[in-house]
């Protein structure tokens, strides 16, 4: 039987759930999204409304087209509205407790054949489908940030994850005009798995003094023919996320070479997690960003 995907609920409002909501509102999917408070929403709301006021401006959507799309996403302060959901997309914070106590409050309201999957960057989607009614319909579908740029979306399939649910998560991958590949589930993937400990790396490389912020990412941008340095891409991504994944790596492999570097571990205890709070290895808050070592 086709699973036909014709609503979409996304739970986590942040950097990750507003770029998912707005890719698929874009694709003519209506979206119910969910957060902690309407606040996150309505940033969430906000941030895609300038993103589609530039696609305007360029010239790629016309007035209706932003307003068309804005209409597409409903905030829900509730989780029993995704049970109208043929799938439903968990981007919440990267904390394996979180998430379980999302899925298990989704327990008595997702339909028998609804799909349901998780954004996590790292988590076990084998571990996380066993709270979940039905692991068949359980899946990993890992975008890449910022979602509306980025072409990749990685799909995970748990031990339980059934072909059907494999084969509509990719049709869904396909119809937001992005392209999918398919990982095994082990910690943090294929691409986390390759790009996690370069960053960490490079904060080692800062920690022990080899180089400065500037340095280590002019480096690697004009010596390595990376878009942006390791440190800037660690800023963009959320601190608090690059030590979440390094943790995973960690624990999952046992192996000590992906121990998180103490510097990244005291800069998310700071609070300095990256842009999202204007201060990580740069400082976002004046007209520049400056180098906070
Ligand atoms: P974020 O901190 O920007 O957003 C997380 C959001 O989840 C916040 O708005 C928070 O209020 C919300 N949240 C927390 N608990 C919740 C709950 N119980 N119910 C509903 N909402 C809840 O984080 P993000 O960068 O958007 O990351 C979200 C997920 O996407 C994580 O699993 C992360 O690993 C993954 N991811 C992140 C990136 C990245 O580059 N940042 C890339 C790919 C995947």
């Amino acid at each position: 039987m086709a699973l036909n995907i014709e609503t979409v609920g996304v739970i986590g409002a942040g950097q990750m759930g507003a770029g998912i909501a707005q890719v698929a509102a874009q694709a003519g999917i209506p979206v119910y999204l969910n957060d902690v408070t309407e606040d996150r929403v309505n940033a969430a709301l906000a941030t895609i409304n300038g993103l589609l006021s530039r696609r305007v401006a360029r010239g790629e959507i016309d007035e209706d087209g932003r307003k068309a799309i804005l209409a597409r996403i409903h905030y829900t302060p509730t989780v029993d509205k995704l049970g109208d959901c043929d799938l439903v997309v968990e981007a919440a914070s990267e904390n394996e407790d979180v998430k379980r106590k999302i899925f298990t409050s989704l327990r008595p309201f997702m339909k028998a054949d609804a799909i349901l999957a998780s954004n996590t960057s790292s988590i076990s989607i084998t571990r996380l489908a066993s709270v979940t009614v039905n692991p068949e319909r359980f899946i990993g579908m890992h975008f890449m940030n910022p979602v509306p740029r980025m072409q990749l979306v990685e799909i995970i399939r748990g031990i339980a994850t059934k072909d059907d649910t494999y084969e509509a998560a990719r049709a869904f991958v396909a119809r937001l005009g992005k392209t999918s590949t398919m990982s095994e589930d082990f910690p943090a993937f294929i691409v986390n798995r390759i790009l996690l400990p370069m960053i960490n790396e490079a904060v080692y490389t800062l920690y022990e003094g080899v180089g400065s912020v500037e340095s280590i990412d002019t480096a690697m941008r004009l010596g390595a023919n990376h878009p942006m340095g390791p440190l800037q891409l660690a800023d963009f991504i959320g601190l608090d996320t690059c030590l979440a994944i390094m943790q995973v790596l960690h624990d999952g492999l046992a192996d000590s070479k992906y121990r998180p570097c103490p510097l990244l571990v005291k800069y998310v205890e700071a609070g300095w997690l990256g842009r999202k709070t204007q201060r990580g290895f740069y400082d976002y808050r004046g007209e520049n960003p400056v180098p906070t070592r």
